[in-house]
C-alpha cells in the first residue's frame, strides 16, 4: 500500500476514533441526565400521591384524581396507583381513558422492602415508591411516557451521527493532503535522483533551506553522490593513464617494426631491433602484472586467501628476492626487540599481496638512492606490527609528499627512472586492505622512512569472534 494512502488511512482511522469516543459519551451523558430527571419527577409525583392519600379525611379518591388531572405533567400517558399495607390497590389514576399498567405482587413487596425501585413497562417509565404516615404504608407507583425526551434523543443521535460521518470525511480529505504534502519533497528527491545518471554525476539535489528530516536526506544523498564521483574520476583518470602507459610502448614497437621492414636489415641490427622490442614487451608484461594485482588489491579482502601470516618470515624473503630483481640492490634486517612468543608476529591476512606490498617500498628505497640499500626494521607493537624501511636517498619534496600515494604519480626528478607511478598506491591499497596503514616521512637529499602498521592477529581473531 502506497505510504500516502498509509498516512491518509491512518489519520482517518485516529480521527474516527476520537469524535466516536466523544459522540458516545454525549449520547450516554444526554440520556443519563434525561432517565435521571425523569426518575426524579416521577418519584416527586408518587410522593404527592401518597400525601395526599395519607390524608382520607381531607382528599377523596374523587378529589385526588381531579388533582392529577389538572396537574401539567412532562410526561404523556400517566398512570398512577397506589396500594395499601396488605398490596390491595386503593387508587387509580390515568391520563388516558382505559390506559393502565400492569403491576406484580413481587414488585410491590420489592419496593416495600427496598423503599424505592424504578422499572419501564412498555413505553412508560415508572417509580413505585414506599410511602409512612399517619399509622399507614402505602407503595404509590407513578408512571409516564417521555416522548419529548426520546424524540431529543433520537435527534442528538441523528446530528452526533451526521456529524461523525462528516468529521470522518473531512479527516480522510485532511490526511490526503497532508500526507501529499508531506511527502511531496520525497516524490521531488526520487525524481532528481531518476534524472542524475553516469553522464550528469556533477548534479547536486536541491537541499532547502529548513534544517528537516529531507533536508538530511537531499545532504546525505549529495555527499553520497560526491563520493561516486570523486571515485569515477579516480577510475576515469586511472584508465586513461593504464591506456597511456600500455600505448606507448605498443606505439615504440610498432615503429621499431616499421622502420626496420622499410628496407633489408643484417642479422645483427634484427637483432638490436628484436633486443629492444622485448625490453618493450617486457616493460607491458610489468605493467599488465602490476594493473592485475592492482585489481586484486582494489576489491573486498572476500574473494582473497586469508591465513595467519608470519611477517618476520615474509620480510626473509625480500634480501634475495630484491637481488633477483637487481643485482645492485641490497636489503639489511634488522629484528631487534622482538616478541618470545610466535603469536606477537602473526598477521592475518594474503601472504604473497603483503610481500608485493613490502616488497615494492623496499624496491623504491633501492632504486631512489645512491647505496641503492635499503634498511628494514621490524617492530612488535600494543596495536600490532610495525615494519619500517629506511634509505639514505635523495628524499621526497614535501608538496610530493601527499600524492605519492595516488595510481601514476610520478615525482617530476625521478621520471628518468624506471617505473609506472603505481608501486606505492599498489602497497597502501594491500595495507589498508590488511585494516594497517602506511606512513612516510622524508627529508630532501638525507633519506625516506616508509612506516607500515599492521594490526596483529590476535585483533582480527577478537574481531571475528566478536
Ligand atoms: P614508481 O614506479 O615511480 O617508483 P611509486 O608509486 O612506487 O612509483 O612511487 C611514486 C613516486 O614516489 C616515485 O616516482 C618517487 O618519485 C617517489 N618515491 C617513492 N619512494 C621513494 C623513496 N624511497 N625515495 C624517494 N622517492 C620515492
Amino acid at each position: 500500500m502506497p505510504v500516502k494512502l498509509r498516512i491518509t488511512l491512518l489519520f482517518t482511522v485516529l480521527a474516527g476514533l476520537i469524535l466516536g469516543i466523544v459522540c458516545v459519551f454525549v449520547y450516554y451523558y444526554f440520556e443519563n441526565s434525561r432517565t435521571a430527571s425523569i426518575k426524579t419527577r416521577l418519584t416527586n409525583r408518587a410522593i404527592t400521591v401518597g400525601r395526599l392519600l395519607s390524608q382520607r379525611e381531607i382528599f377523596s379518591n374523587e378529589l385526588i384524581r381531579r388533582i392529577d388531572s389538572s396537574t401539567s405533567f412532562v410526561l404523556k400517558n400517566n398512570v398512577i396507583l397506589a396500594y395499601n399495607s396488605n398490596n390491595q390497590k386503593i387508587y387509580s389514576y390515568s391520563s388516558l381513558t382505559g390506559d393502565s399498567l400492569d403491576v406484580s405482587q413481587q414488585l410491590i413487596d420489592n419496593a416495600r422492602k427496598r423503599g424505592k425501585i424504578t422499572f419501564t413497562a412498555g413505553n412508560k417509565e415508572a417509580v413505585a415508591y414506599r410511602y409512612v404516615a399517619n399509622g399507614m404504608e402505602l407503595v404509590t407507583i407513578a408512571a409516564g411516557e417521555d416522548a419529548e425526551g426520546k424524540e431529543d434523543l433520537h435527534s442528538l443521535f441523528n446530528i452526533l451521527m451526521v456529524s461523525f460521518l462528516a468529521g470522518l470525511s473531512l479527516a480522510g480529505l485532511g490526511g490526503y493532503y497532508f500526507s501529499k504534502r508531506l511527502l511531496k519533497p520525497i516524490n521531488k528527491i526520487a525524481t532528481d535522483v531518476k534524472d542524475i545518471s553516469a553522464m550528469s554525476l556533477s548534479r547536486r539535489l536541491v537541499t532547502g533551506t529548513a534544517n528537516d528530516e529531507w533536508h538530511h536526506l537531499s545532504t546525505t544523498l549529495n555527499d553520497l553522490l560526491n563520493r561516486l564521483q570523486e571515485s569515477f574520476d579516480i577510475q576515469k583518470r586511472f584508465i586513461s593513464n593504464a591506456s597511456h602507459e600500455l600505448s606507448t610502448p605498443l606505439t615504440s614497437i610498432s615503429s621499431q617494426i616499421e622502420v626496420s621492414l622499410q628496407r633489408e636489415r643484417n642479422a645483427g641490427e634484427y637483432k638490436e631491433v628484436l633486443q629492444s622490442i622485448y625490453q618493450d614487451v617486457m616493460h607491458m608484461s610489468n605493467l599488465t602484472q602490476t594493473l592485475l594485482q592492482f585489481a586484486q588489491a582494489s576489491g573486498t579482502p572476500g574473494g582473497l586467501e586469508i591465513a595467519l601470516v608470519r611477517i618476520d618470515e615474509v620480510l626473509l624473503r625480500l634480501p634475495s628476492e630484491v637481488v633477483k630483481a637487481n643485482k645492485g640492490y641490497s636489503v639489511l634486517l634488522n629484528f631487534d626487540e622482538l616478541p618470545d612468543e610466535e603469536e606477537g608476529l602473526l598477521v592475518f591476512g594474503n601472504e604473497h599481496l603483503l610481500f608485493t606490498a613490502i616488497k615494492n617500498i623496499v624496491m623504491n628505497a633501492c632504486k631512489y638512492s645512491n647505496n641503492h640499500q635499503a634498511v628494514v626494521w621490524l617492530h612488535s607493537t600494543e596495536a600490532g606490527l610495525k615494519v619500517v624501511v629506511e634509505d639514505k636517498g635523495i628524499g621526497i619534496p614535501e608538496e610530493d609528499l601527499p600524492m605519492i600515494f595516488q595510481p601514476f604519480y610520478r615525482v617530476n626528478d625521478n621520471k628518468q627512472r624506471e617505473g609506472f607511478g603505481l608501486g606505492l598506491s599498489l602497497a597502501s591499497r594491500i595495507i589498508n586492505l590488511h585494516k594497517g596503514r602506511v606512513e612516510v616521512q622524508s627529508e630532501l637529499g638525507k633519506g625516506t622512512t616508509f612506516t607500515i602498521h599492521l594490526p596483529g592477529a590476535k585483533q582480527f581473531i577478537s574481531e571475528g569472534k566478536s
